[in-house]
C-alpha cells in the first residue's frame, strides 16, 4: 500500500514545492485548491515510496534556527534603486554587492502569460535585471522551478543570493540539505500570502488589458500604499483602502492557510538576514528626526535589517550603498507584529472566500465598496493631496 502523506491539513503545508522538485519520479504536482492556493498531489502510480519528498519538507520538521545578533535602520544611497524598492531598498544593496562580485541573485518576478499575471522566482546575473525583482508582490510566488537551478549554481562554486519569504528561504535550507559557505539568504519579514488566482481575478475587475501593474507605487510616499497600473495605455493608481484586494490583503483576510499559524512569524529566524519595512521608526528613534535628510526618507522609505548569522553580517559590512543606523530586534519588533506572532485568521476570510466561490472576485469587490459607503468619498479626498502638499503640512505640524 502507498502510504506517503504529505500533509494531514492544509495548515500543514505552506505550497513551497521542495517536495515536488526533489520527486525522482516526478510523481508530485502541485495543484490549486478553488482560492487558487497551491499544495502537492502525489500521483500513487508513479509513486515508489522512497521518503525523500518527507525528509526535504522543513515547514513540518523543527530544526537549528538563529536569533538576530544585530539590528540596523537602513536606506540605499543610490536613489533609483531606493524609489524602485518598496521599503528602504536593503534587498536591491545586497543583490548589487552579490552580483558585482561574480554572483548571482534569485528573487520574485511577474511574467504575464495569457493575461494573467504569473508570480515566479527567477534568477539574474546582471545588474540590469535587477527592477525585475525590486518591488513587493503581494501573492505567493513559486520556486519550485528554481531549486534545482538554485543546487546547481552552489554546486559549481557561485555567490548565490536567495530572497524570499522566512517559509520559502526555509524550504530551500530543507532541500539543499546541507550548508553552503557561498549561499546568503535574505528574507522579507511576511504577514501572509494570497493566491495568485485571487490576484488576477482583482486585476480582471480594474481593465481587461493590464499592462503593467505595481502594488508599492512610492510617487506618493511610502507609508501611504498605492497600486499603480497602466491600462489601454493610461496610468492609474489606487489607494490601498479604496482596492478589495489590497485592504483585504493588508487585514489579512486572503492568506493561505498555514499563514494563520506561521511558524516563522517570530524572533527565532532562518535566514542570514531579515529585511522589512520599518514601521513606527519615528517613535522608537526619534533622534534621527532631527535632521531634514531623515525626514525626508518617511517619504522615500526605510528598511529595517536584522542579522542573525556572522555570514550574513559579513554581507551587511561588504555592501557599501547602504547607509546603516544602530537599531535592535525589540524596536523593530515594536510596530512589526510580524517579528512576533502571525496574523490573526478571522471569519470574515470566509465570508468573502464563499461570496467568490459563488458569485466570483466581481461581487467580492462590489460587496467591498459596499462595506466603504460614505468613508470613500473621504478616502477618494485625502488620496488626491499631493505628496508636496502632504510635506509641507508635516512640516508646519512638526513646528507647531
Ligand atoms: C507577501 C508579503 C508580505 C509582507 N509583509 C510585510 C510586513 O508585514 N511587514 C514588513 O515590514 N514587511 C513586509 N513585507 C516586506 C516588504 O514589503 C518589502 O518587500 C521588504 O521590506 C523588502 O523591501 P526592499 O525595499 O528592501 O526591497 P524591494 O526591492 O522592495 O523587495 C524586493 C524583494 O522582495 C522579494 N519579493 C517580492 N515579492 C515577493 C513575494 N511575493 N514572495 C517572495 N519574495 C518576494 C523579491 O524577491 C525581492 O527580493 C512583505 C512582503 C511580501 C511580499
Amino acid at each position: 500500500m502507498n502510504n506517503i502523506e504529505l500533509f494531514h491539513e492544509k495548515r500543514n503545508c505552506c505550497g513551497c514545492g521542495a517536495c515536488c522538485s526533489i520527486c525522482p519520479k516526478n510523481a508530485i504536482k502541485m495543484t490549486e485548491d478553488q482560492d487558487g492556493f497551491i499544495y502537492p498531489q502525489i500521483d500513487r502510480n508513479k509513486c515508489v515510496q522512497c521518503g525523500l519528498c518527507k525528509t526535504v519538507c522543513n515547514y513540518q520538521k523543527t530544526h537549528e534556527a538563529f536569533k538576530p545578533i544585530a539590528g540596523y535602520v537602513a536606506t540605499n544611497t543610490n536613489h533609483d534603486q531606493l524609489m524602485k524598492s518598496s521599503s528602504g531598498g536593503a534587498f536591491s544593496a545586497f543583490a548589487t554587492e552579490i552580483l558585482q562580485n561574480g554572483g548571482v541573485v534569485y528573487g520574485a518576478a511577474y511574467e504575464i502569460k495569457n493575461g494573467n499575471y504569473v508570480l515566479q522566482h527567477i534568477r539574474i546575473n546582471t545588474i540590469e535585471e535587477l527592477p525585475k525583482l525590486q518591488g513587493s508582490k503581494y501573492v505567493q510566488s513559486t520556486i519550485f522551478d528554481a531549486l534545482p537551478c538554485i543546487k546547481k549554481d552552489l554546486e559549481s562554486g557561485k555567490k548565490v543570493l536567495f530572497s524570499g519569504t522566512p517559509c520559502q528561504v526555509d524550504s530551500l535550507n530543507g532541500y539543499l540539505k546541507k550548508e553552503y559557505d557561498n549561499l546568503y539568504t535574505v528574507d522579507i519579514i511576511c504577514h501572509g500570502v494570497p493566491s495568485q488566482k485571487l490576484l488576477n481575478d482583482y486585476i480582471h475587475t480594474l481593465s481587461d488589458s493590464v499592462e503593467t501593474f505595481e502594488f508599492r507605487d512610492k510617487k506618493k510616499g511610502w507609508k501611504d500604499y498605492y497600486i499603480s497600473y497602466c491600462a489601454k495605455s493610461k496610468n492609474r493608481n489606487i489607494h490601498c483602502r479604496l482596492s478589495s484586494f489590497y485592504e483585504y490583503f493588508l487585514q489579512g483576510k486572503l492568506d493561505r492557510e498555514n499563514c494563520y499559524s506561521c511558524k516563522y512569524a517570530s524572533e527565532i529566524r532562518y535566514s542570514d538576514i531579515t529585511i522589512g519595512d520599518y514601521w513606527g521608526i519615528e517613535q522608537v528613534h526619534p533622534e534621527l528626526f532631527r535632521e531634514k535628510k531623515w525626514r525626508d526618507r518617511i517619504y522615500d522609505g526605510i528598511s529595517s535589517i536584522l542579522v542573525n548569522t556572522d555570514k550574513g553580517m559579513e554581507l551587511v559590512k561588504e555592501t557599501d550603498s547602504l547607509e546603516l543606523i544602530s537599531s535592535d530586534y525589540a524596536r523593530i519588533a515594536a510596530n512589526n507584529g510580524q517579528l512576533r506572532e502571525p496574523s490573526h485568521y478571522s471569519e470574515d476570510r470566509e465570508k468573502i472566500l464563499r461570496l467568490y466561490h459563488t458569485d466570483g472576485y466581481d461581487a467580492v469587490d462590489e460587496e467591498f465598496k459596499k462595506r466603504l459607503g460614505r468613508k470613500r468619498v473621504v478616502l477618494t479626498l485625502k488620496a488626491s493631496i499631493p505628496i508636496g502638499l502632504k510635506k509641507k503640512l508635516k512640516e508646519l505640524v512638526g513646528k507647531s
